[in-house]
């Protein structure tokens, strides 16, 4: 269980849904650390979480918890100093096509290939497709899946904020990953976008039931997105709760129960205590 957690936050760990398949993703005990030339930055301590088949995971948390320092590992772009990360069983070592990721700047496509052609390279250098039209083939699938279907000739500085993060999503859906990493990828955009981004998400996971670990810092998002949310303490990141929000979505906004979980998880967030670096072991 999650260490430092209070024993109202403990039973709602324990009524967070058991699902009954084997976990994608295994993240147990993990720390992780930055070494700089003057410090050692203990990012995430003893991390723990699983991520099942067709879950939408969300890691809520104040900026600088670890969250994406978490994805990143994931990712497999770096190593924890304790615990161990397991896709599939396997222990997580490198990068691979396996796991995607999506980002928050606008500027993850390669500006000078086109949209579908950003699509077609990804399939091809991944490895899912060894000919030219299979990967033509898919690439317009996702690219009709999110609406994007007048602007696979289009280059990326034609297109506006949403629809690049559109096409990021496209491409990264496109791999088809055992598992979706999304940073934060609707923060830059305005409000309007954004809720247009999430219904659509929201959308593309009804007709495919993908895996996805969605990291954001707003609360609303992360009750909308998220089946599951792991709620995380300020610097350095340790698990404070996990809760379910299966109920909840778009189409609750504003009932009771939404603004309910909503407070329940700003009032967790906002009760925390920062744990200052030297009470920590030495790990
Ligand atoms: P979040 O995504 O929750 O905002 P991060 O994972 O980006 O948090 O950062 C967690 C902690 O690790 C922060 O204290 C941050 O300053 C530190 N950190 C992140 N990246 C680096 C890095 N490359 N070098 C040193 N410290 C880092």
């Amino acid at each position: 269980m999650a260490s430092g957690i209070t024993t109202t936050e403990a039973a709602d760990l324990q009524s967070a849904a058991s699902p009954p398949s084997a976990p994608i993703l295994d993240v147990n005990g993990v720390t992780i650390q930055y070494k700089t030339k003057e410090h050692l930055i203990t990012a995430t301590y003893r991390v723990g979480f699983q991520v099942f088949p067709a879950d939408r995971f969300v890691i809520l948390g104040p900026s600088g918890c670890g969250k994406s320092t978490l994805l990143k590992a994931v990712a497999g772009y770096l190593q924890p100093v304790e615990g161990e990360m397991r896709l599939k069983g396997n222990i997580i070592r490198d990068p691979g096509p396996d796991r995607v990721m999506v980002f928050q700047e606008f500027d993850q496509l390669l500006p000078w290939k086109t949209v579908k052609e950003n699509i077609t390279f990804a399939l091809t250098n991944g490895g899912r497709c060894d000919n030219a039209r299979d990967a033509e083939e898919i690439a317009m699938e996702y690219i009709n899946k999110v609406k994007l279907d007048r602007f696979e000739n289009t280059y990326p500085h034609m297109l506006s904020g949403g629809m690049k993060q559109r096409v990021a999503i496209a491409r990264g859906m496109a791999m088809e990953p055992d598992i979706l990493l999304m940073d934060e990828p609707f923060a830059a955009l305005d409000a309007l976008t954004r809720r247009q981004m999430q219904e659509e998400l929201l959308q593309l996971w009804e007709d495919t039931k993908f895996t996805v670990l969605f990291v954001t810092h707003s609360i609303e998002e992360a009750v909308i997105i998220g089946s599951r949310i792991l709620i995380m303490s300020p610097h350095p990141g340790q698990v404070k709760a996990e809760l379910n929000a299966h109920e909840q979505s778009i189409a609750t906004i504003g009932e009771d129960e939404f603004a309910s979980l909503q407070s329940k998880i700003h009032n967790m967030i906002f009760a925390d205590r920062v744990l200052e670096d030297e009470t920590l072991p030495n790990v």
